[in-house]
C-alpha cells in the first residue's frame, strides 16, 4: 500500500517519508457492505494502494447459520476518504 499523505510506498504503519502514522490517524467508515462486496472492495482499494480496514458485525436479527450475512464497515484513513469513495463509486456504476 501507499502512504495516504505523500503516496510513497508504505511497508510499515508509519511512513518513513512524511511521518504519517496509520495507527495514529483517524479511520473513517466510508461504506457499509455485505459479502461478497466486502472482499471485492477491499481488494480494489488495496490494488490502488489505499490502506483499508474491515469491521464485521453479525446482523443480530438473523438466526445463526443462515449464511454470511455479516455487515461489514469499510474504514479508510480520513485523509483519503474522497479517493476511496470515488473508487467505490466507480465500482458500483459498472
Ligand atoms: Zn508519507
Amino acid at each position: 500500500m501507499n502512504c495516504p499523505f505523500c503516496k510513497e510506498y508504505l511497508e510499515d504503519s508509519r511512513c518513513k517519508n512524511c511521518g504519517y502514522d496509520l495507527n495514529k490517524c483517524r479511520w473513517v467508515s466510508i461504506k457499509k457492505v455485505y459479502p461478497p462486496d466486502d472482499i471485492i472492495i477491499e481488494s480494489m482499494l488495496k490494488a490502488s494502494g489505499i490502506p483499508v480496514r474491515l469491521h464485521r458485525r453479525e446482523v443480530p436479527q438473523l438466526p445463526v447459520g443462515i449464511g454470511p450475512m455479516a455487515e461489514t464497515n469499510i474504514y479508510v484513513p480520513e485523509i483519503i476518504v474522497a479517493e476511496a469513495a470515488s473508487l467505490i463509486d466507480s465500482y458500483n456504476n459498472t
